[in-house]
This record gives structure tokens, sequence and C-alpha cells, in this order.
């Protein structure tokens, strides 16, 4: 596909008309999935070359520090794109103002807040069409797993999706809730895992009939035995999805392998290390996103908190997109006494896959340097001998690591839902 007609799908999705919008925007999705990884590299340069064009016009804080060399020329200038600073939350904080789009009062907006790990609101604007760009991500996503957007049940309100899917608000009674899966006709749902088990609970209990073609989950940790859980009660295939307030949806995990399918669409994503340069392909980093469709709030190399990694090779399941492994979120990190540390997301993975049937739920606590702790819920093949080869399966994840003390405790239940997500790390240094 010639350069040129790249710059055409490009002017093409970026008229802001509501009329042609849509339309507009699912074409490019499906242009896009029939691309050369070259090709999408290509549209994304020219997606990023506008943007950083419109920045620099439009954004107090991008106009100090986007040079010209990056909004002008025939060809992208990705080196000197990898030396703009990284957006990380604090700054976002700090400068909130400045990186708004001059005289936000001229435009309509909707404004959200989200409050962070430093407990800090941050706030994000965006308008109109940014939310129906989003909307219309999900919407592929979702026509693509094989049903209508229109019958989708959407169990987290979603200020972008509101007027398009189903909202199931909570709380709600089983009452309301099956009136509504049967009038409005649900085919699928998405929603945080605290949701999806309580619609399953209900389900199993038998107050609940509904048979859905499949159903996606947050981005949170979804623990093999509560997936395994989910698929047989629903009795379809359970999704993850890759997101966050900020950038709206990033990438689907993928239906036949591990990873995530991220949209060339709607962002431009690196994995970088501490230098903010980008790693070497199938290396681990931080992720930071671009996110191409918000126009009076443009996030630039924004640090999102997750860390990550790419995995190489084309896909069998159909989505033509870049895969990424999600490591974890950067917090989530066990700490040892001689500065280093080790993903907890890790070490949760590892547990899972080794003892699953044998665990029902986990939740390790750092409670110092010195010393972690694995609380489990026995599952049905739990047997008081796995203790040992549970603390022996953790030593030898920290082999190489200053000396820690592992301490495993059963507990009958694990209440770690905090603000509708499951908490599996807490760090209390
Ligand atoms: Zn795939």
């Amino acid at each position: 596909m010639a350069i040129r007609q790249i710059q055409k799908i490009v002017a093409f999705e970026t008229l802001s008309a509501d009329f042609f919008l849509h339309s507009a925007y699912m074409r490019a999705f499906s242009l896009l999935n029939d691309m050369t990884p070259q090709e999408q590299r290509e549209y994304q340069f020219h997606r990023l070359q506008r943007l950083l064009h419109y920045a620099h016009r439009a954004i107090p804080y991008w106009s100090k520090l986007i040079s010209k060399d990056l909004t002008h020329g025939d060809t992208f200038n990705i080196k000197n794109f990898e030396r703009l600073p990284i957006l990380t939350r604090e700054a976002l904080i700090k400068h909130d103002a400045d990186l708004v789009v001059r005289n936000i009062k001229r435009h309509k907006f909707r404004t959200w807040t989200t409050s962070g790990s430093t407990g800090i609101p941050k706030r994000f604007v965006g308008n109109k069409v940014y939310c129906q760009k989003m909307a219309a991500s999900e919407e592929y996503f979702v026509n693509f797993l094989g049903t209508d957007f229109r019958t989708y049940g959407y169990m987290t309100p979603n200020i972008h999706l509101k007027d398009i899917v189903t909202l199931i608000p909570r709380p709600i009674s089983t009452e309301a809730l099956q009136k509504l899966l049967r009038d409005k006709n649900i085919s699928a749902a998405q929603g945080p895992l605290s949701r999806l088990l309580f619609l399953a609970e209900n389900i199993e209990a038998g107050k609940i009939q509904f048979k859905p073609k499949f159903v996606v989950s947050g981005s949170e940790f979804l623990s093999l035995e509560n997936k395994k859980y989910l698929e047989r009660v629903f009795q379809c295939p359970v999704y993850n999805k890759y997101g966050c307030v900020e950038t709206g949806v990033l990438g689907l995990e993928c239906p036949e392998r591990g990873g995530f399918h991220i949209t060339p669409v709607n962002c431009y994503v690196e994995v970088v290390d501490d230098n903010a340069h980008s790693v070497s392909r199938g290396a681990q980093g931080k992720i930071v996103v671009t996110c191409f469709n918000n126009r009076l709030m443009p996030l630039i190399r924004y640090d999102i908190g997750d860390t990550g990694r790419w995995i190489d090779g084309e896909c069998v399941c159909g989505l033509n997109m870049p895969r990424l492994f999600f490591e974890g979120r950067k917090l989530d990190y066990i700490k040892f006494i001689d500065g280093r540390k080790c993903s907890a997301l890790k070490v949760m993975r590892g547990i899972d896959n080794k003892f699953a049937n044998i665990i029902a739920k986990q939740q390790i606590i750092q409670e110092s340097l010195n010393k972690i702790v694995l609380k489990f819920v026995p599952g049905r093949e739990y047997r008081p001998i796995h203790e040992k080869s549970m603390r022996d399966f953790i030593y030898s994840q920290f082999r190489g690591f200053p000396e820690i003390f592992v301490k495993v405790v059963m507990v009958s239940s694990l209440n770690n839902v905090r603000n509708g997500k499951h908490v599996i790390f807490e760090s209390r240094i």
C-alpha cells in the first residue's frame, strides 16, 4: 500500500463530522488489519506526526517540548520522538492545566477523574469525537469476537459507551438483572472480575438464566481457577481486555494464544527502559502510550504504570495487530533489601499454573523487606503437604535475590476486593 493511500485513510478518519466518523473509523480498523507490519508502522508514524503538529500548536505543555523536525518533513523522525520525555502520572497532576488545549472553554467537553495509586485525583478531558472513537474501538473488538454491539451488556458505567451499549447498573436486584438481560436480548457481557463473579454465582444458584456467546473481563489479574469457573458457569470463552481510564481500550487478549493484540488505530505503544529508550524486541520494559484521538488533552509517551514485552511473530486468530505480553503493574513488585525487585504478578502466575485446583484464591502480602506472606483459600485437590511445595516454589522464584522469609497461611475466605478490584498483591512497606 502506497504512503499516499495511508495518508488518505488518516485524513478521512480524522474528519470530525459525526456522520462520517463511525464508518470511517471502523473502515480504518479493517484496512489496518490487511496491512503489512511495515505499512502499519507508516500509518502510525503519519498519525504521530499529525498529532505532534497539533499538540505543538494547541497545547502549552507540548509547545515547549516538540521541535519542528517532528512536525514537518516527508519522513517522521522516530529517533527524535524517542527523545521526548516520558509523561509520568506525577507530571500529569503537576502540569494539569498546561496539558489541556488553550481556551478549553471554547470547546464542548466531558471531564472525568481517576484517583491513582498516589491518592491524588487526576483529571482528564475529552470531547465527543474522542468518546466516539473509543466506543468504535470497543465495537471493533466486540464484532470480531462475534456479536452485535447493541446487545452487549456492560457492567461498568462508562461515559463513552453510555448511549450505545446496555449498561447494567450496580446495585441491581436479580429480578431486575434478569429482566434487563431478557428485554435487551444481551448476547455477551463485559465487566470487572467481581461483577462477573456476581453474575456467575447467580447463574449457578439458578436465580439468573443467561447464555452469553463470550464474556470479557477487565485487565485485572484473572486466575486460572477464576477463569475456569467463569467458563464453566457461562459455558463460553472468557477474554481479558487491556486499557485504562486515561487511554480507553488499547487491546484485546488473543483468543488463541497469550498476550494482548494492541490496536494500531488508537495509539502508538512503546516498551522502554528507565532512560526512556525503546528496549530490544522481546525484552521487558515500561509500557508507554501515545493516544492519537484526544485532541483536547493529547497524552504523548504516557507511562501507564505497567510493564511488559512484545511477542514476535504473526498470529493465527485473525487479529493482525502486534501482541504485547503484560507483566504487571509497576507498583506490584516484591522489593528486596538490596533495592532489587521481582514482579509479584509473575510469582502469582507461577503459583497459579503450578497449583491449579489446589488453590482457589490467593494473595501475597509483603510485610517487610524480610518477609512475605502467601494467603490462600484451598481448592478441591488441596492436601496439607501442598503448603511445603508452595513455600518451596516461592523460594525457587527468588533464587539469586537476598534472603526473604516466606510464610504460607491457609484461610477459609479471602476478601481482597477494594473499589471493585481484586488486590492480588499488597505491599505494606
Ligand atoms: Zn491472536
